[in-house]
C-alpha cells in the first residue's frame, strides 16, 4: 500500500525540477518556425500596395478563397480596387504568396484567427495592409 504511494511521489517530484513542457499562454509566445504559413500581409511599396491585381493568387488558389477586382489609376496603371481573403475557407498552402510574381503577398508569423461574427474572417486589403 505504502510502495505505491511513494513511487507516484516520486514521480511527481521528480517532475517538479524538469522544464515544462507547455508554455504560459499568451504572456509566453511559442518560437515560430520560419517556414511557418500564418495570416496573410499585402506589402507596400512607395506607400502603395505592391499589388497590380494580375489575378495569378486567385486562379491558383485551391480553396478559391481570394476575391480580386482590378481598377486603373491616373498613370494607367492597374491596382487592387478591392482585394480580400475569406479566411475560413483558406487552408493555408501558401499558394498565393509562390504565384505572386510581384511579391505582393506573404504570410506572416500571426497564428490567432479568433472573431466573434463570419464576417470578420474577411480580411480586406486595409486589413492586410495593417499586418506587420
Ligand atoms: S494560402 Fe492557399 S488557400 Fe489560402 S489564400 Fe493562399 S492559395 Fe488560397
Ligand atoms: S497579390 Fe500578386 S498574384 Fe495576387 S493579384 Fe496581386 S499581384 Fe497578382
Amino acid at each position: 500500500m505504502i510502495m505505491p504511494l511513494i513511487k507516484g511521489l516520486q514521480i511527481t517530484l521528480s517532475h517538479m525540477f524538469k522544464k515544462p513542457v507547455t508554455l504560459q499562454y499568451p504572456t509566453e509566445r511559442p518560437q515560430i518556425a520560419n517556414t511557418f504559413r500564418g495570416l496573410h500581409a499585402l506589402n507596400v511599396s512607395h506607400d502603395k500596395a505592391k499589388c497590380v491585381a494580375c489575378y495569378l493568387c486567385p486562379t491558383v488558389c485551391p480553396a478559391k478563397c481570394i476575391t480580386v477586382e482590378a481598377g486603373e489609376d491616373q498613370n494607367h496603371d492597374k491596382y487592387a480596387a478591392k482585394y480580400e481573403i475569406d479566411m475560413l475557407r483558406c487552408i493555408f498552402c501558401g499558394y498565393c504568396v509562390e504565384a505572386c510574381p510581384v511579391d505582393a503577398i506573404r504570410m506572416t508569423e500571426q497564428f490567432e484567427l479568433a472573431n466573434y461574427s463570419r464576417a470578420d474572417f474577411t480580411f480586406t486589403k486595409e486589413r492586410l495592409l495593417e499586418k506587420k
